[in-house]
């Protein structure tokens, strides 16, 4: 039995050689493969079996394809795009939870999210970012 699975590891090693494997937007295209099914479950509909199919295709293709620099440029721009929207989502949670707290507000110079104390009246108020200073109240 330990050879079998032995064997299966190794032919699997030999498949994967120069293939260029899973990476971050692989993981993500699988986990959207596996909610949109879900939700085709729930809601009956077969375009959205369909579309989940349709990305373990993608996902699998990738994984074996030989051709690394095109992959990694993808990956590269996935991570750059939900980086973005992942700095911004932990940021947004941020301010709902400090917003009885904190005042949120732009500078009004170079539209920098500053924040303030709630509380204090009005106050002076000098950008982080580019120094320039302005009167806010709380
Ligand atoms: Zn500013």
């Amino acid at each position: 039995m330990n050879g079998f699975w032995q064997k299966m590891k190794n032919g699997f090693a030999r498949m994967m050689v120069g293939r260029y494997g899973a990476d971050q937007l692989g993981m993500a295209t699988l986990m959207a493969g596996v909610v949109l099914y879900l939700i085709g479950i729930v809601f009956r509909s077969g375009i959205l079996n369909i579309l989940s199919f349709a990305l373990y295709a993608v996902t699998v293709f990738r994984m074996f394809s030989r051709k690394r620099e095109p992959r990694m440029a993808e990956n590269r721009k996935y991570l750059e795009i939900t980086g973005k929207w992942r700095l911004e989502g932990t940021r947004f949670i941020r301010r709902q939870k400090n917003k009885k707290e904190y005042k949120y507000f732009r500078c009004p110079q170079c539209r920098q999210l500053l924040r303030m104390k709630r509380g204090q009246g009005e106050k002076e108020i000098r950008c982080a970012k580019c120094g320039n200073s302005f009167k806010m109240k709380s």
